[in-house]
């Protein structure tokens, strides 16, 4: 399982910004680092990306269709977001289940969509502030995988994120405790849903990572990759979190 670090846009960028995906394939290209790096754009973004990444970083998008084609007008399929190069995409990120009432039902059809297309499908799960004082986040998620991952899923496909949703872009996380605690449940269900495969998913942690805690947090065990929003979007702060990465991992 090699690490990965994904970035995060969101709704954030415009041609200018592809500098950044230039700079960040230089700094890849000239420290090869210890992980798969992988950058989810807005659609906007990602054919271009694509040329300016010269294969040195992977190009994914943030969400699609569970369909291949038809009248869905203003959707994009996951064919097409392999069309234009890309090689993964963001299901069920909090906040489309949360802006856009996507059920677990719907990302694992999404999840589907993925696959299907030859797309890495990372699955986001996580739980809110109030479900962790109720001690009820272990639980959140593990209802999240076993709704949201589809069965025939294998471990080449498919990585999870989770994401406390308190931590999403506040500057507030989970203690390491909390995180491997996390992450070893999310895998302790991986494996009672997909078997063996469930073994080698790679689960990142995402909520407000940044190259000051970067390296605390990719050393937690069961860790070691991330998903990472707001300070993906600068070249010298993704970098920096690139350049943390355990070696030995
Ligand atoms: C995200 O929304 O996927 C995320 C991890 O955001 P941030 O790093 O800004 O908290």
């Amino acid at each position: 399982m090699r690490p990965l670090i994904a970035g995060n846009w969101k709704m954030h960028g415009l041609a200018p910004q592809l500098d950044d995906i230039e700079a960040i394939a230089a700094s890849v290209k000239a420290t090869p680092p210890f992980a798969d790096i992988l950058i989810c754009l807005p659609a906007t973004l990602i054919a271009r990306a694509v040329q300016t990444a010269a294969g040195r970083i992977a190009i994914g998008g943030e969400n699609c269709s569970a369909e291949v084609s038809g009248a869905f007008t203003g959707d994009i399929s996951a064919e097409m977001l392999k069309g234009a190069g890309a090689s993964a995409v963001i299901v069920g990120h909090s906040e489309r289940r949360q802006h856009h009432d996507e059920t677990d039902a719907i990302v694992a059809a999404k999840a589907k969509a993925a696959r299907r297309a030859g797309l890495l499908a990372i699955i986001c799960v996580g739980e809110t502030k109030s479900q962790r004082l109720a001690g009820k986040a272990l639980s959140i998620c593990g209802d999240q995988i076993a709704g949201s991952v589809p069965e025939s899923m294998t471990a080449s496909a498919l990585a999870i994120g989770y994401e406390p949703l308190w931590a999403i872009g506040s500057g507030h996380m989970p203690t390491s405790k909390e995180i491997a605690e996390m992450h070893g449940h999310i895998r302790q269900c991986l494996v009672a849903r997909l078997g063996t495969e469930g073994k080698d998913v790679r689960i990142l942690y995402g909520g407000s990572v940044q190259p000051s805690n970067a390296r605390d947090i990719l050393s937690v065990p069961e860790v070691g990759r991330a998903l990472v929003g707001g300070a993906s979007l600068k070249a010298r702060d993704f970098e920096a979190i690139i350049g943390a990465v355990p070696t030995k991992a």
